[in-house]
């Protein structure tokens, strides 16, 4: 909280961001809140993700007075994510409450006048506004703060001549922010017309979302991990990070792709920080093309040319998804993510989509060939061998880390646990060198294909050769 409160934010959005358990502030954030709350104009490259509403909304939350009148006006390119921002600013409000409201095309006007009529800061889309404007429904004279959101889409979508015929409307004395995810010529020309010595404030590059691709698949438990390694197999990619919920989900995925042929390193908050440095490099230079994580072991870091991100478990909030994504299609690069959606990440995955901002298509399966699991971590708390786990885990409630770690997701005391001991359920036996092996029910050959439509008797059996197959060489 100590940092929040060094960039000038007061006591009432102190506590709620508290409550929102933002640990600091972002990148955008740091740079900008110092700059909006002294009064200043600026133009921040900054898009979804990056915590941008924070960074406009704590100078509007902080200079907006209740019943003064519409003193803030945002502009967005959509719907959703005026409804997006509002609902934000809305809960960033909590403990000093304003009226906030959203106002777009597509519903009834008549509500949005009166609304209007009693609000203090207004989120919209150019269009609607305009309409407001014409029919004088919209009071705009008390204005002290305007700001173009996703400006670069805005104009993108033909809202220029709406943006600046709004602009001209608003008093000229007023503060203008705009935030858009990249800053083109054309950016540039609106902002030097329309603003007053505008401070220019770049973050890291975040995710461009006209590159990005976002699918899921919907599969049984057991075919989870099936389903990965054909995908692994099937997509090109450059490189991959796999993300899971645990650090014991980690270690399993990674085993099982290393003992499948697939090179893949795995990196979590178990690892001493040397490991983990020595593991990004490795990923950095581009010498392991797959890695396997948490979210807590991926958090922050800039990595350069990953294609796919693979969310084997979803994450319990639309905020961890975002980090997790924000990982590729970075610096103009295309990037895909996909999510590999079982029973046991219904509710998460309900939890995630329902951020407006995150739009992810269904992706049809048609045919898995099916990959047995060879490596299984020990149980926990069922015998002796599993000493060394516990006092593990034990020790993680003496260390702070750890338990940070934990707050997150990235324990093992959770329901991915439980996860990993239903895959071997009735059906594990062990070989003769002495380790464990899993086969399916459907065939004790490690390597059947099967299809999921109901002619899957034509699913014969056939070895995917992975050890020194296709996969580890095309990569
Ligand atoms: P935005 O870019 O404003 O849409 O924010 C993206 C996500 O990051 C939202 O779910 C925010 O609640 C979250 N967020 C914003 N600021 C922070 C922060 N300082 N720490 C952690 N999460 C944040």
């Amino acid at each position: 909280m100590e940092q929040f409160q060094k960039l000038g934010i007061c006591e009432s959005l102190l506590k709620s961001i508290k409550e929102h358990n933002f640990e600091k502030p972002s990148e955008i954030q740091e740079k900008t809140i110092p700059l909006v709350l002294e009064g200043k104009d600026i133009i921040a490259g900054a898009s979804t993700g990056s915590g941008k509403t924070l960074a406009f909304g704590s100078a509007i939350l902080q200079n907006t007075k209740r019943d003064f009148g519409i003193q803030a006006l945002v502009l967005t390119p959509t719907r959703e994510l005026a409804e997006q921002n509002s609902k934000a600013l809305i809960r960033f409000s909590k403990h000093n409450p304003l009226r906030i409201t959203a106002i777009y095309g597509g519903v009834s006007i008549n509500p949005q006048m009166d609304d209007l009529d009693r609000s203090e800061v207004v989120i919209g889309t150019p269009g609607r506004i305009l309409d407001h404007l014409s029919r004088g429904t919209i009071e705009l004279k008390h204005l002290k703060i305007l700001v173009l959101d996703e400006a670069d889409r805005m104009l993108d979508m033909g809202f220029r001549e709406d943006v600046e015929k709004i602009i001209s409307q608003c008093p000229k004395k007023r503060q203008t922010l705009l935030f858009s995810a990249t800053i083109s010529e054309d950016i540039a020309k609106l902002a030097h017309r329309y603003m007053k010595d505008p401070i220019e404030i770049s973050a890291e590059q975040y995710v461009d979302p006209t590159k990005l691709t976002q699918v899921y698949y919907d599969v049984d438990d057991k075919e989870k991990y099936s389903l990965l390694v054909n995908l692994l197999e099937k997509e090109k990619a450059k490189l991959i990070m796999v993300f899971c919920n645990t650090r014991r989900n980690v270690d399993f995925v990674a085993n099982n792709l290393k003992l499948s042929g697939i090179d893949a390193l795995p990196i979590h908050g178990g690892f001493s920080q040397e490991k983990r440095t020595k593991i990004m490099e490795k990923f950095n230079n581009q010498r392991v093309q797959i890695l396997v994580c948490t979210d807590v072991a991926a958090r922050g870091l800039d990595i350069k040319g990953v294609s796919h991100v693979y969310n084997y478990d979803i994450p319990k909030e639309s905020k961890e998804y975002i980090h997790r994504i924000g990982r590729t299609a970075r610096a103009g690069k295309e990037g895909k993510v996909i999510n590999i959606v079982a029973s046991r990440d219904y509710e998460n995955f309900r939890n995630v989509i329902k951020d407006d901002s995150i739009k992810i298509t269904p992706e049809k399966l048609e045919f898995i060939q099916r990959v047995s699991l060879r490596w299984l971590p020990e149980r926990r708390g069922f015998d002796r061998r599993d000493g060394g786990e516990r006092n593990n885990f034990r020790r993680s409630f003496n260390n702070r880390d750890n338990r940070q770690d934990n707050r997150r997701g990235d324990d093992r005391n959770n329901r991915d646990d439980r996860d990993n001991r239903r895959y071997p359920a009735r059906r594990e036996n062990r070989s003769e060198d002495g380790n464990r092996r899993f086969s399916s029910n459907r065939s004790r050959d490690s390597d059947d294909k099967y299809s999921r439509n109901s002619n899957s008797s034509n699913g014969s059996s056939g070895r995917m050769g992975r050890k020194s197959g296709s996969f580890s060489k095309r990569y």
